[in-house]
């Protein structure tokens, strides 16, 4: 099997500055193979984790169809969780990796939670690497 060249590109929101480092591709990863149980799950392919201090402290994909919720994009979910599991509504010092550019509504999320940095994939890359895991579990 060939493997896809496709690489992530993470790009820090707020600035254009290119963050491509090990870490933050793991977490990115970690937000694909996500978004990959989603689509298992008849959602769309969407994943997003929060991340505090290098600790995982959520990750979810979307799950609109089986909520029947509107609101419940991947990033809310991941918001949710992590509140949840911190016990407060302020994320300040965390950082979201999302496997697409957030919604306005995501963002505002973000941005109401205080989270640090959102860190988003870019479409092309992170559709390549979707369909490469794909292939990967076909074998
Ligand atoms: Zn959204």
């Amino acid at each position: 099997m060939t493997r896809a060249s496709a690489r992530i590109e993470i790009f820090y929101q707020l600035g254009t500055e290119t963050v491509k480092d090990l870490a933050g591709e793991k977490l990115m990863r970690l937000a694909i193979a996500k978004a990959r149980k989603g689509i298992a799950n008849g959602q769309e392919p969407f994943g997003a984790c929060v991340v505090k201090g290098g600790e995982v402290i959520s990750v979810a994909h979307n799950t609109i169809i089986e909520d029947m919720d509107v609101t419940a994009h991947t990033e809310m979910n991941a918001i949710r969780d992590a509140c949840r599991k911190l016990k407060t509504a302020n994320l300040s010092g965390c950082e979201i990796y999302a496997t697409f550019k957030p919604c306005p509504m995501c963002q505002a999320a973000c941005e109401r939670a205080n989270i640090s940095k959102i860190y988003y994939g870019v479409a092309r890359a992170i559709i390549d690497l979707l369909e490469e895991e794909e292939e990967e579990h076909v074998e």
